[in-house]
């Protein structure tokens, strides 16, 4: 019998000052540090940046431990590793990387965008690895929007992409280190969806844009991230405006988390060791 997966938290995005720009960050909130295995979202935009301008420029830095993933909404992004990867994100690209046991890597405004300026939006999502994965090497998934499925939803307006995991037997490209399933959801106005999710996975879910309403009782606006218990099958969602939502959910690690800056360790030792191999360049180097 299906019956409505229950909510623990509805979240407001605070704000942080990240260079030139402003992150909404609704995860980790206050009081809630992760909802394991996801451990931080920050989302940039949607802003209409003048030509010239760059809304993103992040240098050279490295992180290990776990996996940064960086969805592309609008505008283009330039991706630089020390493994030598060179690429430009473009719109609906989803670009999955594997920090493990180090890499360095920068993350700018590409220039094609400096030149035009428009509409700039991104997610980034820290998902952690298991502490048996957490030193594999690094590894970098470059997801083009194409390569995406779609899945249509049985009210037949709303569709589904799967960038990880499941849905109505369509697999998302996305390979990860524990069970995950990632979906950006598209609702019109005016209808209703039910999702399924799968028992002992601890789920999430944050809203990119629209109004709706959650199981009938909790309403969603922009910038929300609603978080579910661990009682019921499956979740509703009603739509007053077109509503874009990111839907993560994952089977939890239950490991002690220890983090600090780029790094996402099990203890403090091992934070220390990661700082040691950064600076001594085991985690390879990024000439800009
Ligand atoms: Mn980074």
């Amino acid at each position: 019998m299906s019956t409505r997966r229950s909510v623990t938290h509805i979240l407001s995005s605070e704000y942080l000052q990240m260079g030139p720009t402003r992150v909404k960050q609704p995860l980790p909130a206050s009081g809630l540090n992760q909802v394991d295995p996801f451990l931080l979202l920050h989302h940039v935009g949607p802003i209409d940046v003048p030509a010239g301008q760059s809304p993103l420029d992040v240098g050279a830095h490295p992180h290990r431990g776990f996996e940064p993933v960086t969805f592309l909404f609008a505008g283009q992004l330039a991706h630089r590793d020390s493994q030598g990867h060179d690429e430009i994100l473009h719109p609906g690209d989803v670009q999955w990387m594997t920090a493990g046991q180090g890499i360095v890597h920068s993350e700018r405004t590409a220039p094609s965008f400096l030149e035009t300026g428009g509409m700039f939006e991104l997610i980034q999502l820290w998902v952690n690895l298991p502490k048996a994965h957490k030193l594999v090497p690094a590894r970098y998934q470059n997801i083009r929007a194409t390569t995406i499925p779609k899945v249509s939803m049985p009210d037949g307006t709303s569709t589904v992409h799967i960038i990880a995991g499941t849905y109505d037997d369509q697999t998302g490209p996305a390979e990860t280190h524990s069970p995950i399933t990632v979906w950006i959801a598209d609702l019109p106005k005016a209808t209703t969806c039910t999702f399924d999710l799968t028992a002992g996975y601890n789920a999430t879910l944050y809203v990119l844009s629209g109004n709706g309403t959650l199981n009938d009782r909790y309403d969603l606006a922009p910038y929300q991230m609603a978080v579910f218990g661990e009682s019921g099958t499956d979740f509703t969602l009603t739509t007053d405006a077109r509503l874009k939502v990111l839907l993560l959910s994952g089977a939890p690690l239950r490991e002690p988390v220890a983090q600090y800056g780029p790094f996402v360790m099990n203890t403090q030792q091992e934070l220390h060791q990661a700082f040691r191999d950064y600076q001594s360049g085991e985690m390879g180097t990024l000439v800009e």
